[in-house]
């Protein structure tokens, strides 16, 4: 089900400001030649073309931008006559994408109306929920989420264009929403997200009127489509930035909106060892993207979802129920609760379930057991959850003596890395490098969207 989106057209009271190239940071030599082929290839055409979004934004600041979207008033097709390289995806509103080996520079023309960036343009019980027409550029920067995402550079002077205050918004390190913040996250909720999100990453403020609406529109992120709100929480947690994202979706309100049960077990937990386990866990991951090591979805959904899963093993417990079962239940239950919000697909979620079971199997010692735990091919992932739980509390550390001293003992093979998903499965963006076919899916345990 796609989320209801209905457009409502932003009123612009905006006016252009250009920022010629001696007063901005922008240099060529920080774009991808390959994007610079593209807008120089458009403007000799006769065409305007810039860079536009994150891209723009991202070099304000001094970043590197992760990919550099074009702007222009060529349609898609006029698009695809000056290159060859050239593919046109999307049904309703067409993008052009010009690929260069492993890299894509998307170029779309000018557009109304708001888009919420998903990609997907669905009829919603028929009734057409985002109808995009092609507009001017005015319309196209308002129709943007925040202002710092609606700036243009233009590859005819250099020059930067801002029609809604992002550039003295970029200089000021705030997020803002243009037009009016409630109406554009009832518009689209995602950006609720996404204002935590990019603030996390850039280390920006969230404009307070940008802000206050977040704790009280947080529930319509129950309305927004799972499975986009998977690739929301990749984005948020596997980026280099998941300390911080955690604690601004903790600070407006949002993070009981896509981790229900976790919130609650981390509410409930007075020692506070449960959060201390998860922010060192993101802490750990952060340190990870920022080496260029591998991460793995399955891993960081065991972490966020783990204090959930204590919670409901200790209530099935108390209800009378014991070991592998208990874990398995509990397992399932909260697997399966945090679907209704978040689309965790199940190449992911099976392997986060056996994080979690090999965890009570860290407690034995009997020798069988030892050999059939070692060799379990989630056994690094699950001894790294494991060292997790330690730097919470000392009760582990035992445990983790014995399991070190096992890896060092001779006969011990460490499963092979093609096994291991965190080093074959996903890559750091959480997309699957190799393509496994998909076992057919049980119902109610997954979700489309995979
Ligand atoms: P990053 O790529 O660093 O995550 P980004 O801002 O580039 O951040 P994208 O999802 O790549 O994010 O989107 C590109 C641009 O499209 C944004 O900069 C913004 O201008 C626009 N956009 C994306 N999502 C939305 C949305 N939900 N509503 C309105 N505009 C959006
Ligand atoms: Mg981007």
């Amino acid at each position: 089900m796609g989320s209801a989106i209905i457009e409502t057209p932003v009123p612009s009271p905006f006016t252009l400001r250009v920022i010629p190239r001696d007063q901005h940071t922008i240099s060529r030599k920080d774009i991808s030649p390959n994007a610079l082929r593209v807008l120089y290839r458009l403007r000799d055409a006769g065409f305007e073309a810039y860079l536009v979004g994150g891209a723009v934004r991202d070099l304000l600041v001094g970043g590197r931008p992760k990919d550099f979207d074009v702007a222009t008033n060529a349609t898609p097709e006029e698009v695809k006559q000056l290159f060859r390289n050239c593919r046109l995806i999307g049904r309703r509103f067409r993008l052009a994408h010009v690929v260069f080996g492993r890299e894509i520079i998307e170029v779309a023309t000018f557009r109304a109306n708001s888009d919420d960036g998903s990609g997907d343009r669905e009829l919603d019980n028929g009734r057409l929920v985002r109808d995009n027409v092609y507009g001017t550029i005015e319309d196209d920067a308002v129709r943007r989420d925040f202002t710092c995402n609606a700036l243009y550079y233009a590859i005819e002077d250099f020059s930067v264009r801002d029609y809604v205050g992002g550039f003295d918004d970029v200089q000021g390190r705030v997020m803002k929403l243009i037009g009016d913040p409630e109406q554009r996250y009832h518009e689209d909720p995602v950006r609720m997200l996404r204002a935590v999100r990019l603030a996390a990453k850039l280390g920006f403020d969230i404009d307070p009127a940008s802000a206050k609406p977040l704790p009280k529109l947080a529930g319509l992120l129950a309305e927004a489509a799972p499975a986009r709100l998977f690739e929301e929480v990749l984005k948020l947690f596997l980026s280099g930035h998941g300390v911080a994202s955690f604690e601004g979706l903790e600070r407006h309100g949002l993070l009981a909106a896509l981790f229900p049960e976790s919130a609650a077990a981390l509410r409930a937990n007075r020692s506070g060892a449960l959060r201390r386990i998860v922010l060192q866990g993101l802490g750990n991951t952060d340190a990870r993207v920022a080496a260029e090591e591998p991460v793995s979805p399955a891993f960081l959904f065991a972490l966020l979802l783990w204090p959930a899963f204590c919670r409901e093993l200790m209530r099935l417990q108390a209800q009378g129920m014991q070991g592998d079962e208990a874990q398995r239940r509990a397992a399932d239950r909260v697997t399966l609760h945090q679907l209704s919000t978040v689309a965790l697909p199940r190449r992911f979620s099976l392997p986060m379930q056996e994080i979690w079971l090999l965890q009570s199997r860290f407690t034995s010692r009997q020798r069988k057991r030892v050999v059939r735990t070692l060799s379990h091919p989630r056994f690094r992932a699950a001894f790294d959850f494991l060292l997790l739980r330690q730097s919470a509390s000392s009760e582990h550390d035992e445990d983790v003596a014995f399991w070190r001293e096992q890896q060092h003992q001779p006969g011990y093979e460490p499963v092979p890395a093609a096994q291991d998903f965190a080093a074959g499965e996903d890559g750091a963006d959480g997309a699957p490098l190799r393509r496994r076919r998909q076992r057919r899916r049980r119902s109610g345990v997954s979700k489309p969207g995979e």
